[in-house]
């Protein structure tokens, strides 16, 4: 077990049966005694309703569970409702996001970027919840320079913010950088890094190069050439993520988010494997 604190992160299930099994998963990461739990949120509303059950569902655990919310399409009537909502349930932590609207739906909405949604949320609930939002040590993909992103992520932290947690990576280096230009912009807040555990490599390159998260070449490869082994992928998966999170950690990092896809395997491993 690594001597910091870890989050997880899931997803609404679509089924009654992912549904069921959520719990399961649910139960095997509680026992880790996790800081929090958070749940993902369809931008454009998409979600609302899954997002705030399997929150509920979470929590049943005696764990903290966030929802994740995000405020492109939306207006500000319907953003304070939201969150009303949120805290007449007694949710105290939010992961707030300006998110991304499915293509063809234009962007719409009141407010426009993630700074906007945590000066919202300071100045309608003042300090009612903890309020993290999202770092690109990567740089986000529509930004178009990492000073630019780098300012823009000083924005929301001079809103309000927390916390942050990273887009995933897996380039310790990218992170430590990020956290120093961050740090020299007088930043002081958390930043938490997301970790991706790899255990299937068609998805994974999909969905990096969609996010902007880059899989060096060596993790291409080497994924690459065990073809539909999935032991043979999970196995060096744990290998390079563990490793990883041991210089995250070694380097200062203050906590580790696991983003599990809803699956506990993976992360266990990962965490087991930690100092
Ligand atoms: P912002 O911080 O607003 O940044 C978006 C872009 O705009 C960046 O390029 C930034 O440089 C630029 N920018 C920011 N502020 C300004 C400004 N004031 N003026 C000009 N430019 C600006 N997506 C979901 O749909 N649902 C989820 O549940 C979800 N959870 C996530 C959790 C984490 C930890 C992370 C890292 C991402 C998550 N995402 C989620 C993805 C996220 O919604 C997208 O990456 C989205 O494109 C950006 O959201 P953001 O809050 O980072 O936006």
């Amino acid at each position: 077990m690594p001597s910091i604190p870890i989050s997880f992160e899931f997803f609404p299930p679509k089924t009654p049966v992912g549904q069921e099994k959520l719990l399961v998963v649910r139960d095997k990461l509680a026992a880790l005694n996790p800081e929090f739990f958070s749940v993902t949120y369809g931008a454009g509303g998409s979600t609302q309703d899954g997002t705030l059950q399997t929150v509920l569902a979470l929590r049943e655990s005696g764990i903290d569970s966030a929802p994740h919310m995000s405020c492109i399409g939306a207006s500000r009537a319907e953003l304070r409702n939201q969150l009303q909502g949120y805290k007449d349930k007694g949710i105290r932590r939010l992961v707030a996001l300006r998110g991304d609207l499915p293509s063809g739906m234009g962007m719409g909405g009141e407010l426009r970027y993630a700074n906007e949604l945590v000066e919202f949320i300071r100045q309608e609930f003042g300090q009612d919840f903890i309020i993290e939002v999202a770092a690109y040590p990567e740089v986000h993909p529509q930004a178009p320079s990492l000073d630019i992103d780098i300012q823009n992520f000083v924005r929301k932290c001079q809103a309000g913010a927390d916390s942050a947690i990273t887009q995933y990576f897996f380039n310790a280096d990218a992170y430590f950088y990020f956290v120093d230009k961050v740090r020299a912009a007088g930043i002081e807040i958390p930043i938490i890094p997301g970790i991706m555990p790899i255990t299937n490599y068609t998805k994974l390159a999909r969905f990096s190069d969609a996010c902007g998260a880059e899989l060096p070449r060596w993790i291409r490869k080497q994924l690459e050439s065990y073809g539909d082994d999935s032991d043979s992928i999970i196995k060096f998966g744990e290998e390079v993520i563990s490793n990883m999170c041991q210089q995250l950690i070694d380097g200062g990092a203050p906590s580790l988010h696991f983003y599990t896809l809803n699956q506990a395997k993976a992360s266990l491993a990962v965490v087991n494997n930690l100092k």
